[in-house]
């Protein structure tokens, strides 16, 4: 089965009025990812330059959620205070980390203050201590240390995510298998498409035309001979090995009309057994549902646990139905499991920008993790060039950068 634009709901997200406000307290981190956008350059900021960008995200971008992003939010001296400020806004505080120096008495000071959830990424290319040369299926045991512990003290949600590699691509179904014996515990799994510019066969040019040293971003490799993989290829492994799932929302590219940069869906099942996925009108009425409701779009459920009442959704959505009966089926051969708990559990996929061959990337439409640089919205995976170079580069083949100059 191939994506078609058409199933899916395009999400309204926007500039102005967009669920997820990206906000980096720092630039530290105490491990190294390989698909990390981000490099020691000037260390934690303020409380008070942190509840400045708070404010200017409230008055400018209309989030449901701040995302606390870095470097390594955990270590920033202030960060139980930073989540009570947002908080206070009326904004869910969500921490982005790799929860290495998460620990339960932390979490509890955190919930305390407000948190509302994290976003934890683990994979098997970060340089995490204890964990070399490991498996995705290697560390469901990590993720599991840390789902059981999130679980424990209630009341916080955990999203997973994970950089997918060329090398690391077959193992999603693993992640998944995870996921889906853990949906009471885990609102939702996240893969990111790894990308990666080379310094062999490509030159960047900054915005007056000049050649910049490439190698100073963090990101960029001396060769990569690989084949990126696609956010359809991440939805069709995911889709050969699960058949009841499928997405529902999606944001497409900034140039290029048919990529997938975002592709976000939510199982339905229990602890036993999957149900299907909502469908594109269930997303509809969710994102249409909460503005109307809260005044904000949603990008994650504060609790997975949304119990048969999903069901009343049926009508309109013919995908949501198949998955209604396939648990009624379900229940007749075990009449048990009709009483048990019903939950979802989102899948995103994100497809990191393209570069295309006039230097120009393709980005995410609408991008959700815009955050702050010197008072203006820049996409967070692309802030370095702006912090080494004073804006974005166009980074182009070095073939095509010498036709270009003859
Ligand atoms: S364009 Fe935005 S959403 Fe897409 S990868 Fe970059 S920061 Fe993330």
């Amino acid at each position: 089965m191939t994506l078609e634009k058409a199933n899916y709901y395009r999400l309204p997200w926007s500039m102005n009025d967009n669920p997820i406000a990206w906000l980096e307290v720092t630039d530290i981190c105490n491990i190294h990812c390989e698909g990390c956008y981000r490099q020691y350059m000037t260390g934690h900021k303020t409380l008070e330059q942190l509840k400045e960008e708070v404010l200017f995200f409230k008055r400018w971008r209309n989030p449901d959620n701040v995302s606390i992003a870095g470097g390594e939010p955990l270590i920033h001296p202030q960060i139980v205070e930073l989540v009570a400020f947002i908080a206070e806004q009326g904004i869910k505080p969500v921490i982005l980390t790799n929860g290495l120096s998460l620990t339960p008495e932390k979490l509890r000071e955190l919930k305390k203050a407000g948190l509302a959830g994290f976003t934890m990424h683990i994979d098997s290319h970060q340089s995490r201590p204890g964990w070399k040369d490991k498996t995705e299926k290697d560390l469901n045991e990590l993720r599991q240390h840390h789902a059981d512990m999130i679980a424990a003290e209630g009341g916080v949600y955990i999203i997973f995510n994970s950089t997918v590699y060329p090398s690391t691509y077959h193992e999603i179904p693993d992640i998944v298998r995870w996921g889906q014996a853990n949906i009471d515990k885990v609102q939702g799994l996240v893969f990111i498409t790894y990308r990666t510019a080379t310094l062999s066969d490509s030159v960047a040019i900054d915005q007056k035309d000049r050649t910049v040293d490439m190698s100073k971003l963090s990101y960029v490799r001396e060769t990569f001979d690989e084949k990126f993989v696609t956010s359809p290829e991440v939805y069709q492994i995911i889709k050969d090995n699960f058949p009841e799932y499928e997405p529902s929302g999606y944001l497409g590219g900034s140039i290029r009309h048919d990529s997938y940069k975002w592709l976000i869906g939510a199982l339905v099942g229990s602890r036993r057994g999957m149900y299907g996925s909502i469908g594109k009108k269930t997303m509809e009425l969710s994102q249409i549902g909460h503005h109307l409701w809260t005044g904000t779009y949603l990008a994650y459920l504060a609790q997975s646990r949304i119990g048969k009442k999903l069901f009343f959704l049926s009508p309109w959505d013919p995908t949501l139905r198949a998955a209604v009966k396939n648990w009624w089926k379900d229940g007749l051969r075990h009449p048990g499991r009709l009483f048990d708990k019903v939950y979802i559990q989102s899948i995103g996929i994100i497809q990191a920008p393209d570069i295309q061959p006039d230097g120009r990337a393709d980005m995410c439409d609408s991008c959700p993790d815009i955050t702050i640089y010197d008072g203006k919205f820049v996409n967070s995976c692309r802030m370095d060039e702006y912090r080494l170079f004073g804006g974005f580069v166009s980074v182009m083949e070095k073939e095509a950068q010498d036709q270009m100059a003859k």
